[in-house]
């Protein structure tokens, strides 16, 4: 019997109301585990309103409280790992391991924010005038929105709201439909940690309840991590309305291997980098770009067998390295995309779509799959597949390679393999795409740094969590004070200059 999945506003799980939901599956099994609700208009705005009530009290509180009580959910996040990985796991399918990492990933970023006090520190400049100072300090926005896609469920939604929080904005976030329990457990240990009521809210919906955020007068910024057609629409539409705004969108990631390259090295960053998750991550690897002939015959020579032995499983599996997709319908858009690669002539040297798993027929499974000699002009090239579908474009050259990543739509992550500094530091420098790897095949920023691509890949100004999170969810303030207020000068009618 599925679960009736609620929504967390004010301080507490509450039903939905609206009449309309969507079914949670359990990608390997294919079952429906959970009904979640779809929120109405008014269910949003009553989510919003509440963190609209909270936010002066949470605003005022000093940052090293605010600190402590993230510093508590932290504590909770590590102790409970398991509980959040195994939710992870249920609705999204992804291996227990790597569900694990998805949440260490996240938890770093509450680390970094119970920083807080330090972080909100302002800067002071004495003497701008005679007896004259100036100091700035940054200050919260208000209500502020994430929305967040299917594939991280915990992991996206850590990018943003401790850095919110500690910077004293109250939250409300709406979760992937897909998978959308572990938004829950957050909100719940949030609580636990501490947050006053209506600080955090969860709101699970689809358009209707985005549009309702994006429309909601009360909500300062949106943050938004998804596809790109999305991320584009809820940054011109947030925007429009005024609203700070920061849109990640969808990626195509290359990795070029260099005739130099360590090629066992590259060959095992390639594997995890294009299958882990089943493909499902925006910084998974989806194009390789081999340089030479060589070097693209040795690769292929090598990669194919890895493919086919990938071990396929339920994510519970812990002899598993790969698990389902995450819905039927994604499982049969990444089919057709194989299909398309083959009518467009690129070689299919492992080819995942026969791929049938004893005991788990009706799971959403399917088995890597390796194409050779895509050509650019190929929609399997240009497009996000978001599946374990690994293309390899051979490059002549670097140049070559260079030019190929620099002119597709997206620029969220890149990698090179090589020995050579020289090459490694020119593709650095050169190449437009936000997250780049020497050797390094996913690249995904620290929680103290920041994370974000370039491109199709986001809409805004700023990346997340790191100094650019604080950045983004807070305004900069400046104040000037003249000290003694006595000295009198008379009224000045001309622009006001240091004398
Ligand atoms: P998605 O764009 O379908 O959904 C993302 C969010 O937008 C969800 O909360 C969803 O409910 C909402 N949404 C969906 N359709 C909408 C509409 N018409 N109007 C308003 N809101 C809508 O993305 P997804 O399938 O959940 O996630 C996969 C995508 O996310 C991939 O493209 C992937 O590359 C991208 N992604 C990007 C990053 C990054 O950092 N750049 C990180 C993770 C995922």
């Amino acid at each position: 019997m599925p679960v009736d999945i609620p929504h967390f506003v004010a301080g507490a799980r509450v039903p939905g109301r609206s009449g309309r939901t969507a079914p949670v599956f359990n990608p390997a099994t294919g079952e429906v585990t959970g009904t979640v609700p779809l929120a109405s208009r008014d269910e949003v705005n009553a989510a919003v309103a509440a963190a609209h009530r909270a936010f002066p009290a949470w605003a005022a509180t000093p940052p090293l409280r605010r600190a402590r009580i993230l510093y508590r959910f932290l504590r909770l996040l590590e102790e409970r790992t398991d509980d959040l990985a195994a939710v992870i796991t249920a609705e999204h399918g992804k291996v227990l391991s790597d569900a694990k990492g998805e949440v260490q990933r996240g938890l770093e970023v509450v680390e970094f924010a119970t920083a807080a006090p330090q972080l909100l520190k302002g800067e002071v400049t004495e003497n701008v005038g005679t007896s004259v100072d100036s100091h700035s300090i940054r200050q919260p926005l208000g209500v502020v929105a994430g929305i967040t896609p299917f594939n991280f469920p915990a992991m996206v939604p850590l990018w943003m709201l401790p850095v919110a929080l500690a910077c004293g904005n109250c939250f409300v976030l709406k979760p992937s439909e897909r998978d959308p329990s572990a938004s829950l457990l957050l909100a719940d240990w949030l609580k636990e940690a501490g947050l006053p009521d209506g600080v955090f809210s969860v709101v699970h919906g689809d358009k209707e309840a985005v549009d309702a955020l994006l429309e909601n007068p009360d909500i300062a910024a949106v943050s938004f991590v998804g596809s790109t057609p999305i991320a584009k629409y809820i940054y011109e539409t947030a925007t429009r309305t005024g609203k700070r705004a920061q849109a990640l969108g969808g990626a195509k990631n290359h990795m070029v291997v260099m005739p130099d390259a360590d090629l066992d090295q590259a060959v095992d960053a390639l594997m995890g980098a294009a299958y882990g998750s089943a493909g499902e991550r925006c910084m998974a690897v989806s194009v390789a770009v081999p340089v030479g002939e060589k070097t693209a015959d040795a690769l292929i020579a090598r990669l194919a067998p890895r493919v086919r032995a990938l071990k396929i499983g339920p994510g519970t599996d812990p002899e598993a390295e790969m698990g389902p997709l995450v819905t039927r319908q994604h499982l049969d858009k990444v089919r057709g995309y194989v299909d398309i690669g083959v009518q467009e002539g690129a070689e299919l040297v492992v080819d995942g779509r026969g791929l049938r798993l004893q005991g788990h027929e009706n799971g959403f499974f399917i088995g890597g799959s390796l194409f050779d000699r895509v050509t650019p002009a190929m929609r399997i090239y240009k497009e996000e597949i978001f599946g374990p579908v690994l293309a390899v474009v051979r490059s002549q050259n670097f140049e070559d390679a260079v030019g190929l990543i620099n002119a597709h739509e997206f620029g969220n992550g890149t990698a090179i393999f090589t020995r050579d500094g020289d090459a490694a530091r020119e593709f650095a420098t050169r190449i437009q795409v936000g997250m780049v790897g020497i050797n390094v095949p996913i690249p995904v920023p620290m929680a103290f740094h920041s994370f974000g691509g370039w491109k199709a890949s986001l809409f805004g100004d700023h990346h997340m969590h790191g100094p650019e999170g604080v950045r983004f969810y807070t305004r900069l303030k400046t104040i000037t004070t003249r000290w003694p207020t006595g000295i009198r000068s008379g009224a000045e009618f001309v622009m006001p200059t240091m004398k």
